[in-house]
Parts: C-alpha cells; structure tokens; sequence
C-alpha cells in the first residue's frame, strides 16, 4: 500500500531545483547549488517544515572523473537506476517539445529525518515508452548537451513539475524557484490565473501577473550575467508551447532573449541572493528589484565527521537539531578537540593512501582545496610563486585537492592539468594529492580531515560559498579571500584568516591577484604555520571558534528558519 498521499494533507512550498544532492548514490548534483539544495530539504524535514522538492532525474547523473597518467581530466557517465531506490508515482503528465507530446512522470524519494519529519522528493522523468526516442533523453545529463537541450530540461522542470504536482493533488502555498532553471513555471502558474476576457477591457490585462507573483519566490545565485540562462526567441518559438502572447512574455522575459532570471525576478514577490553581500551585487545588477539576501547554509549532521558526531553528542546533546547549542563548544576540552581532529585526520589520510598510493604525513600542517572547478575560484593560486611556496612550505605543509571541471570548460580542464604538473614537479618537496571524482562522499571526509580549508576566488564571485561552514563544524579553520559568507564569518585571528583586501565596492571581478597572492604567502609563513607549531592550545582555541562563532550560526536549520519566516510567509 503506498502512503504517499499522506503529503497531500496540508499545503506546501514547492521548491524546484534543476539539481538536489542528497547523497553521493543519487548523482544528480554538479556542485554546491545542487548539495545546498539537498541540505535545505533534510532541514526542512528536521524542522517538519511541509515543503515538496522537484528536480529532474538526470539518469546518466553529472559525471564521473578520473584523472589520466598525463594529469588530464576523464569523464565517464554515471548512470543510476531510479528503480532500485524509488518509488513511481501514478501520475503522468504531457508537456509540448517542438510540438510533439511529451510524457513526464516523478520517481519519489522519502528525505526522513530522525525528528519523523519527511520530505517528498519528485525526481522528474521521460524516458516512458511511447515518447519519441530523443525525448526519451532530455532527462539524462545534468547540464549537458546544448541550448535546445537545456530549454527542453527546463520546460520539464517547470512546466511538467507543475503540472504534476497538481496532478497528484498537492496544494501549493509558494514555488520556490532555487536559481532562474525553473523559472517556466510562472508561465503555467500566468496560464491557470487568467482572467476571463469578458470581464476586462483588453486581452491583454486578461494575464493576472500579479497573483502569480504572489505565489512565487526566486533565489539567485550567480553574480555574473553570462551564469544566467538565455534562450533566443527563434529557439523559443521552436520548442516552447505556450499561450502566453509574445509582447507581455518579452515584457516578463527580456525583449532580446528569454532571459530564465528575469523572467523569474518579475513574477516573483520575494527574492534573494544567498549572502550579504551577493544579495549587494545582485541588488546592483537588477537595479529595478528588491533584493533580499538569506546566507546560505549546511546541513549540520550530513556534513559533521563520526569523530565530531559522537564529541557532540556527549558535550552537547540535540546539537543536530538544535545546532545553535553549538555556541558552547567551550565546555567541551581541548584535548577531545583535537583528538576528533586527529581521528577525521587518519580516516581521510587512510583514504589517501587507498585511492592515489600516497602515504601523507599526520604530524604536517595539511590544507584543503576542493570544490568545483571553474577558473574564478583559482584553484592553483597557490602555486604562482612556486619557489616562495618551497621556501615556506617544504617540510611544513601537505596539500590536498579535488573537483571535477564541467566537460566543456577548457579552461577549468587545463586548471586541473596545471595543478597536477605542480604535483607532478614538486611532489617531493610538499606532499600532494589530487583526489579524483570529487563528490558528497568525498568530501564529507576530506574536509573534516584536513587542517586549514583555503579558498581564493575572484570576488566578488563566490556568491555564498558553503564548503568553509562545512570545514567550520568540524572545527577546521579558513584561510579564504574575503567573499560570499566568509564576509559574515571572519573575524581575523579568531574564527581564521582572510586573504586579500577586504570587499571594497559591488563591481564585478575585482581581481587583486597580486595583492592575494602575497597575503596568502605572508600570512602563511608568519601567522598560520608557526601558530600550529608552536602554540597548540592557540591553535584549538581558532578551531573553538570555527564551531562556536561559525558553524552555530551558519547552518541550514538557521537558513530554513529564515526562509520560512522571511520568504514563504507573505
Ligand atoms: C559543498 C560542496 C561543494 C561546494 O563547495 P564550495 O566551496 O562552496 O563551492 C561542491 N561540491 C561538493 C561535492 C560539495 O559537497
């Protein structure tokens, strides 16, 4: 007997997402959008906060990297059967692709949480006999294929997801649209509030904008205008079915482009960015909007270590539900502190020595850098002065990297190759690793393994940034330019370190490489490597500090409050 219609019995948000990580076995996540959104899912389920997730299935998943003998980047697919995992719902629902019948159907995942809360994932899908055999494949790869491809993903995702969660009987209080790939839902949402023409003076005003607008919210979540979907009206016309007349959806949409973003910044009555300052440059770049801004978060139990698991749990019990207990990290002892750190330390050098044959040293001040490979983040900043790097480092420091670069990015791909030859040349000076195939798994044991988590990207790009709060809750300090979150979580010398000058103005890339280069260098050498080695207990006070003033605070228990109390409420 399915239960799933126990979620029908009170109305909620929907929240739409192009990608939900959840765990590593269900691949449909690229990066931090897709594990940001999976973490907001398992708070909600935390907090019984009713709320309904829709993302597509994405088959074939992102992908899988390995990394050659000439240090070049490999993809395979990663395929995953959805029949093995979830259930299938007995709805289904057509949308129109260059007007053919497309038949849509949703694969329910159960998020549950320890507190009984459960939230209903809909994993989208069109690989049902009887649809053509090429849109059979629009819910395969995850950010693949070309424009056409991505309209019809997201024609799909917004007007299927909507059609079907009306389908299957949900009453829907907000949409929620997590980034601009969902924003075609408005367009079913304008088509279902339509006036009837008769009682208006023209047909135009006939498109009640204004109770769609009221049932939406829309986060943003790139600062750069190229990151925004686009589609040419030619393309549109061919592949979109919809009633909407072309003038108001170039009104709504953009008059050059059906630009995703605008569309969903103009029919949406709440609307942030995902840290302070993202929510400043998104207000400058949409000069027409109000611009909110809710800092993102993390999950707490999916992203804290066993080791930190179990230390919590006996200092300060219902920490995971409540993790703003955190705040009295102080009452547990510095030699448990560092012991949890020890243990996190073994179990990913353990992992090290299994996976690429190095054996890493413990007693060495190891640093941290993994996350989605795109040029702007400067994965291989740390290497502009290689023989300064030696000078500072040989014997002192150990480095671990990770990350996958989408299989179109060049540079992103060359970024990785150049980091590899640095490991390659050097390897016998500073210890270092590239671990291949970076996902959820690996690094919910990387970071917590590693000493001192750097990230440096071009600000003011790095919208939020989450996998710093990670490092946070488990007492691992930043070294990170001062961008996104780490503006509202650094406190030099206390919470870690900044790199760079402080944020200055809303410009895009303001790139002070010189200026970061030599910070990172100097604070390094001066500040952060005798600190480790020669005052322990100063060392774990930060590491206090990281838990107690960071990680309490940024985590989305907190982020899910606000989005209910500030967001969904009006
Ligand atoms: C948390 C996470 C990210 C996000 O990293 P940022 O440094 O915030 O960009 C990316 N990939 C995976 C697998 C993650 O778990």
């Amino acid at each position: 007997m399915s239960d799933w219609k126990i979620f029908l019995a009170e109305p909620r948000i929907a929240y739409f997402s192009m990608e939900i990580g959840l765990t590593s076995e269900i691949p449909t996540y690229s990066g931090g959008l897709g594990v940001l959104a999976g973490d907001t899912i398992k708070s909600a389920a935390d907090l019984k906060v009713p709320l309904v997730a829709v993302t597509l299935v994405s088959r074939k998943g992102y992908f899988s990297q390995t990394i050659d003998e000439q240090g070049q980047q490999q993809e395979s697919s990663n395929q995953w059967n959805p029949e093995k995992q979830l259930e299938c719902l007995p709805a289904k629902v057509l949308v129109t692709i260059e007007q053919r019948d497309v038949k849509v159907q949703a694969w329910l995942y159960r998020v549950t949480s320890p507190s009984r809360g459960q939230i209903p994932v809909l994993f989208l899908d069109t690989d049902i006999p009887g649809n053509a055999e090429e849109d059979r494949h629009i819910t395969d790869h995850l950010y693949g294929g070309d424009q056409s491809y991505r309209l019809k993903q997201e024609i799909v995702l917004g007007i299927g997801g909507a059609r079907i969660l009306d389908q299957l009987g949900f009453e829907i209080r907000k949409y929620h649209m997590n980034e601009g790939h969902a924003s075609l839902l408005t367009l079913e949402l304008l088509a279902h509030s339509r006036r009837p023409i008769e009682d208006t003076w023209d047909e135009r005003n006939s498109w009640n904008t204004q109770a769609v607008t009221n049932k939406c919210v829309f986060t943003t979540h790139t600062p750069v205008k190229a990151g925004h979907d686009q589609f040419p009206y030619g393309l549109v016309e061919k592949v979109l079915d919809h009633e909407i007349p072309l003038d108001l959806l170039k009104d709504l949409g953009g008059q050059d482009h059906l630009n995703m973003t605008l569309l969903a910044l103009n029919l949406s009555k709440y609307i942030n960015g995902v840290a302070k300052k993202h929510g400043e440059v998104s207000q400058a770049m949409f000069p027409g909007f109000e611009i909110h801004a809710i800092t993102n978060g993390i999950h707490p139990f999916t992203w804290t270590s066993p080791y930190f698991v179990n230390l919590y749990s006996r200092y300060l019990p219902s920490w995971a539900t409540e993790p703003e207990l955190l705040v009295r990290v102080d009452s547990i002892p510095d030699d448990e502190i560092w012991e949890a750190h020890c243990g996190a330390k073994a179990y990913l050098f353990q992992y090290i020595a299994e996976t690429c044959g190095v054996e890493l040293d413990p007693d060495i001040l190891t640093i941290g850098f993994a996350r989605r490979v795109a040029t702007y983040k400067r994965g291989d900043l740390i290497f502009t002065d290689i023989d300064r790097l030696l000078r500072i480092g040989e014997g002192k420091l150990q480095l671990v990297f990770g990350g996958k670069a989408h299989p179109n990015d060049e540079p992103g791909k060359e970024l990785i190759h150049r980091i590899m030859q640095n490991i390659h040349d050097y390897q016998d000076r500073i210890r270092m690793v590239y671990l291949p195939n970076y996902n959820m798994e690996i690094a919910a044991r990387l970071i917590p393994g590693v000493d001192l988590w750097l990230n440096n990207p071009i600000r003011p790009l790095e919208a939020s940034g989450t996998s710093g709060m990670k490092a946070a809750i488990n007492g691992v300090p930043n070294f990170s330019v001062l961008d996104g979150w780490w503006i509202e979580g650094h406190i030099e010398g206390v919470t870690g370190w900044s790199i760079g000058p402080p944020p200055n103005g809303n410009s895009i890339t303001q790139n002070h490489t010189d200026e970061d280069v030599e910070d990172l260098y100097n604070k390094l050498e001066k500040v952060i490597l005798p600190l480790y080695y020669e005052d322990r207990p100063g060392w774990i006070r930060i590491m206090k500090n990281a838990i107690g003033k960071n990680a309490y605070y940024f985590n989305t228990h907190v982020m899910m409050r606000r989005y209910v109390t500030e967001a969904y409420c009006h």
